[in-house]
């Protein structure tokens, strides 16, 4: 981490917890994740949970994000959530996750379209992007990740609320989809790798070098409290994106204590 990009350390819920469940873990987690100063936390529910964790979460620093969203108004488009929907109760999405892509037929296309939605209606996207363990192997990591971000986000330099005051609302996580669930975690020095040469690079070469060193890019896959601070220690990663560890509240605000000492051991 470096002292100027405020870590942000995200937990996706995914397909766990029902309201009485979500309530529950809230109230396991709040207390601990409000000892933590200095690094952004957000919870991110399934969508049923978050009018209830909204209301736990009031008068709290902690945010509040979605698992993903659908980029039309209104109308009829059954089973999707539009942007204002989200942005009624969330100030984060997470866009492009590797199960989308994989299991709902999710592509650059789409999550691009996603991505212009969230920040038009004042959102933060954490999109994300990574390999799976064949583009890994067959030397593919950076093709993939580079084109996913490219087309990810283009014509993004025309998105109304990207550019605004304080800190960018764009967040991007490198997840490579072999590292994910598998509590195979990638290595802290090859995660840095990756998100220096083949997510900043771009990012500056599409929107300038201020602006790509401003973005906060997070690492996820197999993250725990015993292995953050690998992550945290680089230079290039600004955080995490977190699944199955954000399911146990001790797991997760020790990972969010493990950002914390990352950011005062740099200073
Ligand atoms: C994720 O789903 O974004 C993720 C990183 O999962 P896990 O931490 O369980 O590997």
């Amino acid at each position: 981490m470096t002292s100027t990009r405020k870590p942000l350390i995200a937990g996706n819920w995914k397909m766990n917890k029902t309201v009485a469940e979500a309530r529950h873990l809230v109230s396991e987690l709040v207390p601990g994740l409000q000892t933590v100063s200095g690094v952004d936390k957000v919870l991110c529910p399934p969508f049923t949970s978050l009018l209830a964790v909204a209301a736990l979460l009031e008068g709290t620093e902690i945010g509040l994000g979605a698992q993903t969203l659908y980029w039309e108004e209104s109308g009829a488009f059954t089973g999707e959530i539009s942007p204002s929907m989200v942005a009624e109760l969330c100030r984060y999405v997470i866009i492009g996750h590797s199960e989308r892509r994989q299991y709902f037929d999710e592509t650059d296309a789409t999550v691009n379209r996603k991505v212009q939605a969230a920040l038009a209606h004042g959102l933060s996207p954490i999109v994300c992007v990574g390999e799976t363990l064949e583009e890994n192997q067959s030397g593919r990591t950076s093709e993939v990740v580079v084109r996913q971000i490219q087309r990810g986000l283009a014509g993004l330099s025309a998105a109304p609320n990207l550019v605004q005051a304080g800190p960018v609302p764009l967040i991007v996580a490198y997840e490579p989809v072999w590292a994910i669930g598998t509590g195979l975690p990638a290595t802290g020095e090859g995660a840095n790798a990756v998100v220096a040469n083949f997510i900043r690079t771009p990012l500056a070469e599409m929107f300038g070098e201020a602006f790509a060193q401003s973005v906060r890019v997070l690492y996820g896959g197999s993250v725990k409290g015993s292995n953050a601070a690998e992550f945290f220690d680089q230079p290039e990663i600004d955080g995490a994106l977190v699944g199955g560890a954000s399911l146990k509240a001790t797991e997760f605000i020790q990972i969010t204590q493990a950002a914390r000492k990352s950011t005062s051991d740099s200073h």
